[in-house]
């Protein structure tokens, strides 16, 4: 290894693993699979660390896979000069994919690639293709580039590469290996095994092989065996078949291999840079390779029985499941037969006669089950097994999770697998109980989330089929999970259904001047707020809370069009929310737990008379406990800890309605509030209005990742700026209230997090700071008044009760010290002195929290206003009054005067 490279992998591999020396090896490193301290590598060449408990762990890691950034940018590392013109070029080759440079030198140069469309550059590993062109591999941080990691100048089809000075007519070769890529055919030449790359997967070499059979037929030589050695997968395992049946066609004698599938997924190159490339190796290859070419399920039993001599075998041929058995009984009686009768014989002869009096093959089901891992949600103690199903006459397959006890059973699994008409398993109970053994032993592990969003656990954004994490964007992968370093996790159900655009070169910028100009600052601000939302959980482990936003404002002032148009941001089409006052308790909680780092949208739905009503039932001061994460409602669910799990709320809200939320002081102190309204509406803005509205999804969506991508700029910035903007609103005059202070702090923070990934102006930017600074003095403000309700309340109150010395509403002995007044005489005086009277539900919520007058409780009082009209009454005859009334009692005299 590299003396340099050898410095930085053992330094790190002893600070992060607590690798030790210990004379030719490193040991004692932390296995990250089972966390026993028993890894352990080669001192001078750590390429592979590996698991010493190999039959309970057995873990191995390539060091690339470990640290993957000393692996990715080559020029930085090894710059190029004059006595070295292919040091990146080089060191990736030697170091990038394990080759001894005195083999492979001379074979490629180092060049450089630039993209117009992105403006990026990086150097190449270029191969000359003779007489076609060149195909070179991009070797600094190649996942810049997206899907494209290498490029083809040339027609090459019909064509291969081969290494120069390899000389194919030779005598001695006898078997050719045609593989897919270049770096995999010259790992198996570093194995002594002559090889060519076909360049991709579905490009048959028909010039190349033309030549060499007519070259090798003028020197009188015999045609090598051909070996198709595609890569794994559909695509590479259809071609290895197409055309080992072609060439044998075009006269070859051929055969297949295939590198190892199943947990051991590696190619050809990878098994050389982990030492794995030997005849064993070889021999499994080319056993897996006759399995994949067998033309039928009886060969393939042969085969599986010859190379394992099980006696129950099951297997999946052309995606149809059989089973083969062999009874042993007779097949001891056949062989004593023919040890007896045919004695020249090979033993291999006998077992395969034997075997074909003995055994029956059937076919178990009409289509192919695989069993791809296991899925467990950790939170909630769930699990599943993840499947997919494969149909002889359609190329569709299925996937489908089954719980453990759905696909334990033969029976149940049969009814729950069942995914397609004319499906049938036809396994009995001892078949399927063997078939899960072998499905199930030692399965991979895929960890289920359940919201879409944020999850703290793995610190990775999940929105449906994309993931972030630390700045990289993931795509799922073909068994519908993300492969994101060492974790496997996907999502459990897409309640919430994102459609993002994942290339960011699609994103367009000309919404945020459209923005801007439909909505001027309190656009930006709003903006900055579901900016915010992206980092909400991150943003409550620093700060405790996160603060609620309400837009508030009449039908058509453009509130729904804002928050429509911020949804489309992060790929929600046609949704801007749902109504609390609508919603049962577990509705309310399903929309709150299903998502996280994501806004939820409260709005006022068309409410009916009996939506008025259950309005009664709806409070928002229940929902306090979401400000600082809490959840509101419990789920009860069981894990095996036997604790009930409370789900937190990872969410931000957002409150949108036609009038403002009338709740308690401390609901109230935890709301930023943003009033819209038609005075500024033009002809002009509509137009702009209608044109943000008919933005593309596809052209803004991409925010949502750019944002999550930016995490650390971002956190970086609203740090810094959070604390700056704290001092300044705390020194406006007449701001106390903490939570005005802190919550009002945090969005101005984020209004300058915009700038880290939006091209706003500096005066767009001031203007908002601006406006955010007035709106935290109004709403200290509104912290002290009371609410509109309870002040039309009190100016009733006094014209009602009157200033004379017989009070008509306050039944309180003490007068001057407190008020008591029956709600129902108050509503009965108010009528009659044609005074407006609120609804008498929203009436006694809102006076609970009145400052004019504090509230005391609801008491038992002895009237004043009784006994004065019972004394009358017992003058003039009549009926009496109660002594007692029930009354909602206050403080008097108001704590203001
Ligand atoms: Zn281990």
């Amino acid at each position: 290894m590299n003396p340099r490279l050898l410095n930085d992998i053992t330094h790190r591999l002893e600070n992060d693993y607590g690798f030790k020396p210990d004379g030719e090896y490193l040991r004692k490193g932390e296995c990250p699979s089972c966390h026993k301290r028993e890894m352990y590598t080669s001192a001078d060449e750590p390429w592979v660390i590996r698991c010493g408990r190999l039959n309970k762990c057995g873990a191995e890691y390539h060091v690339k896979e470990l640290y993957p950034e000393i692996f990715t940018n080559w020029s930085e590392r090894h710059p190029v000069t004059t006595e070295e013109p292919h040091a990146a070029a080089d060191a990736y080759m030697r170091d990038g994919r394990g080759f001894d440079l005195a083999k492979v030198s001379g074979w490629y140069t180092q060049e450089s690639y630039y993209s117009p469309e992105l403006k990026l550059g990086s150097a190449t590993v270029r191969f000359p293709l003779p007489g076609i062109g060149y195909w070179e591999r991009i070797i600094d941080k190649p996942e810049r580039f997206g899907k494209r990691k290498a490029t083809f100048r040339g027609d090459y089809k019909g064509c291969w590469w081969s290494a120069p000075g390899l000389d194919l007519e030779a005598d001695d070769v006898t078997e050719l290996w045609i593989v897919e890529g270049i770096f995999d055919c010259i790992a198996l030449l570093h194995h002594g095994i002559t090889s060519v790359s076909a360049l991709t997967c579905n490009n048959y070499p028909a010039k190349s092989l033309l030549a060499l059979a007519q070259a090798r037929q003028a020197l009188g030589r015999k045609l090598p065996k051909l070996v198709w050695a595609m890569d794994t997968g559909k695509a590479g395992e259809d071609y290895t078949r197409k055309f080992v049946s072609r060439s044998r066609e075009d006269g070859w004698e051929s055969v297949a291999a295939q590198p190892p599938t199943g947990k051991l997924k590696l190619d050809w190159n990878e098994l050389h840079q982990r030492n794995k490339l030997d005849s064993k190796m070889i021999e499994e290859s080319l056993y897996r390779g006759s399995l994949l070419t067998a033309i039928s399920a009886h060969e393939k039993a042969l085969l599986m029985f010859n190379k394992t001599a099980w006696n129950t075998i099951y297997f999946g041929f052309e995606s149809r499941l059989y089973w083969f058995e062999v009874n042993l009984e007779k097949y001891g009686k056949a062989m004593e037969v023919l040890v007896d009768s045919f004695k020249d014989l090979t033993d291999d002869e006998r077992r395969e006669r034997a075997m074909m009096e003995s055994h029956t093959l059937r076919e178990i089901a009409n289509f192919l089950p695989t069993a791809l891992y296991f899925q467990e949600n950790k939170l909630t103690d769930e699990q599943w097994y993840f499947f997919r199903v494969d149909f002889p006459h359609s190329g569709e397959s299925v996937k489908k999770a089954l719980t453990p006890q759905q696909a334990s059973k033969s029976v149940e699994f049969k009814s729950n697998i069942f995914c397609a008409p004319g499906a049938y398993y036809t396994a009995n109970a001892t078949q399927h109980d063997f078939m899960m053994k072998r499905w199930t032993e030692g399965i991979k592990v895929v960890e289920v989330l359940d919201s879409v969003g944020y999850s703290s656990t793995t610190q990775c954004y999940v929105f449906g089929d994309l993931a972030v994490k630390n700045g990289k964007l993931y795509t799922l992968n073909e068994e519908e999970y993300f492969e994101i370093g060492k974790m496997s996790i996907k999502l459990k159900a897409r309640a919430v259904e994102l459609n993002i655009n994942s290339d960011l070169n699609q994103l367009s910028r000309d919404w945020i001047e459209l923005l801007w100009q439909c909505y001027r600052y309190k656009g930006i601000a709003v903006l900055a707020f579901w900016l915010g939302s992206l980092f909400a959980k991150q943003i409550r482990k620093k700060h405790k809370s996160f603060p609620f936003l309400e837009c508030v404002g009449e039908p058509g002032s453009g509130k729904s069009t804002l928050i429509e148009f911020l949804w489309s941001l992060c790929g929600r089409s046609d949704y801007e929310g749902f109504d609390p006052v609508k919603s049962s308790n577990a509705a309310r909680a399903r929309n709150f737990s299903q998502v996280s780092n994501l806004p939820i949208v409260l709005m006022e739905g068309d409410r009916t008379e009996e939506d008025r009503f259950k309005q009664r039932g709806f409070d928002w001061d229940e929902l306090k406990p979401l400000f600082d994460g809490r959840s509101v409602y419990s789920r009860g669910i069981k894990n095996s800890g036997n604790e009930t799990y409370e789900p937190t709320f990872d969410g931000a809200l957002i409150i949108s309605q036609n009038a403002e939320v009338k709740a308690s002081p401390a609901m109230m102190e935890r709301i930023v509030h943003i009033e819209f309204d038609k005075s500024s509406h033009t002809n002009e803005t509509k137009d702009l209005a209608d044109a943000l509205r008919d933005v593309s999804m596809d052209d803004v969506s991409g925010f949502v990742l750019k944002a999550t991508m930016a995490e650390k700029s971002i956190m970086e910035t609203y740090i810094e700026r959070q604390k700056h903007y704290y001092q300044h609103i705390r020194s406006l005059k007449g701001v106390r209230n903490g939570r005005v202070i802190l919550n009002h702090s945090q969005l101005s923070a984020f209004v300058d997090c915009l700038a880290c990934i939006l091209p706003i102006g500096k005066r767009e930017l001031e203007e908002t700071h601006s406006f955010i600074e007035y709106i935290a003095v109004e709403r200290q403000q509104a912290l002290e008044e009371d609410h509109r309700i309870v002040q039309e309340f009190w100016e009733t109150y006094e014209f009602l009760n009157g200033n004379d010395e017989t009070p008509r509403l306050n039944h309180a002995r003490k007068e001057e010290l407190q008020i008591a007044i029956n709600l129902n005489h108050f509503v009965a005086v108010a009528s009659d002195f044609r005074q407006q009277i609120p609804e008498l539900g929203e009436l006694k919520k809102m006076l609970k929290t009145s400052r004019t007058h504090k509230f005391v409780g609801i008491k038992t009082v002895n009237s004043a206003i009784n006994s004065a009209w019972n004394a009358r009454r017992r003058n003039e005859g009549g009926d009496e009054k109660p002594a007692t009334v029930k009354c909602w009692v206050f403080e008097n005299p108001s704590p203001k005067k």
